[in-house]
C-alpha cells in the first residue's frame, strides 16, 4: 500500500503515521525527519537546508524529489510506503506522477488555524523516532521522557508562534493547491489514480484513526 498524508503543520501527519506504518507494515517516510536528521548531522544536506527549516520556508524542490525518489527505492519500501510531508508543493507532486510512482490513497487531515497554535505550541518530540507527544492532549507516561527509550523529549524551534503562522502561511500558498491538483488526478480516469479523502482532524487521536482505517480498510 502506498499513502500519501497531505496536512498542514500540527494536523497529526507524524501522530497518525506512526498507527497506519504499524498495522501496514510499511515504513513512514517523513521528509521533515529527514531533514532534521541531516541538519544534526552536520551533513551538506544539513547545512543547505538549516536555515531555511529555522525559517519556516520550504526547501527548494529538486532538493526534496531527489531525496524522496532515493529513499523509495530502498527495499524496505517494497511492499509500500507512507509520505508524510511529501508532496508539499505541485511540481513535487508532478515529480512523483512523471516517475510513475502511483499512489493508492492520498488523505488530507484538515484542522483550523487556531487548533494548530494550541497544538504545536505544546508538541514535544523524541528526536530519535518523531514520535510526537502533547502536554495536554497525548502526554508521555514520564514527563519530558519517550515512552518507548526513555529518552529526552524536545521542542523543535520552528514550533514557536510566529515560525508556526508564517508556516501556516506557506502552507495556504504552497500546499493547499495541492488538493486540487490530486481530487484532479482521483476523477481522471488515469489507470492508476489514486483514492483521495479529506478527514476532520480536529477530532481526538484514537477517532481521526478510526476514519483512516476504514478508509484504508
Ligand atoms: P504534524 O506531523 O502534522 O505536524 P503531529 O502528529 O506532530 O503533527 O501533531 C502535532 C501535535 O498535536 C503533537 O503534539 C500531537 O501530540 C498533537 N496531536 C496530534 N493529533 C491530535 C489530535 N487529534 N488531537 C489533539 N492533539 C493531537
Ligand atoms: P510539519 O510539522 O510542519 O508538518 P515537517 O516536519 O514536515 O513539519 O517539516 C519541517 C520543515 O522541513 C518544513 O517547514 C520545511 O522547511 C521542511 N520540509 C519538510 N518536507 C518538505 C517538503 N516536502 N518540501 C519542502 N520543504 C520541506
Amino acid at each position: 500500500m502506498r499513502v500519501i498524508l497531505l496536512g498542514c503543520p500540527g494536523a497529526g501527519k507524524g501522530t497518525q503515521a506512526k498507527v497506519i506504518c504499524e498495522r501496514y507494515h510499511i515504513p513512514q517516510i517523513s521528509t521533515g525527519d529527514m531533514l532534521r536528521a541531516a541538519v544534526n548531522e552536520g551533513s551538506d544536506l544539513g547545512k543547505q537546508v538549516a536555515s531555511i527549516m529555522s525559517s519556516g520556508a520550504l526547501v527548494p524542490d529538486d532538493i526534496m524529489i531527489q531525496l524522496v525518489q532515493k529513499r523509495i527505492t530502498d527495499p524496505d519500501c517494497a511492499n509500500g510506503f507512507l509520505l508524510d510531508g511529501f508532496p508539499r508543493t505541485v511540481p513535487q507532486a508532478i515529480a512523483l506522477h512523471d516517475a510513475k510512482i502511483s499512489i493508492d490513497h492520498i488523505i488530507e487531515i484538515y484542522v483550523d488555524d487556531e487548533t494548530v497554535i494550541r497544538r504545536l505550541s505544546g508538541r514535544w518530540v523524541h528526536p530519535g523516532s518523531g514520535r510526537a507527544y502533547h502536554i495536554d492532549f497525548n502526554p508521555p507516561l514520564v514527563p519530558g521522557k519517550d515512552d518507548i527509550t526513555g529518552d529526552s523529549l524536545i521542542q523543535r524551534d520552528d514550533d514557536k508562534e510566529s515560525t508556526v503562522r508564517h508556516r501556516l502561511k506557506v502552507y495556504y500558498d504552497q500546499t493547499i493547491p495541492l488538493l486540487d491538483y490530486y481530487t484532479h488526478l482521483a476523477n481522471s480516469s488515469e489507470e492508476h489514480a489514486p483514492m483521495f479523502s479529506q478527514i476532520n482532524g480536529n477530532l481526538p487521536v484514537a477517532q481521526v484513526t478510526k476514519e483512516i482505517f476504514s478508509i484504508l480498510g
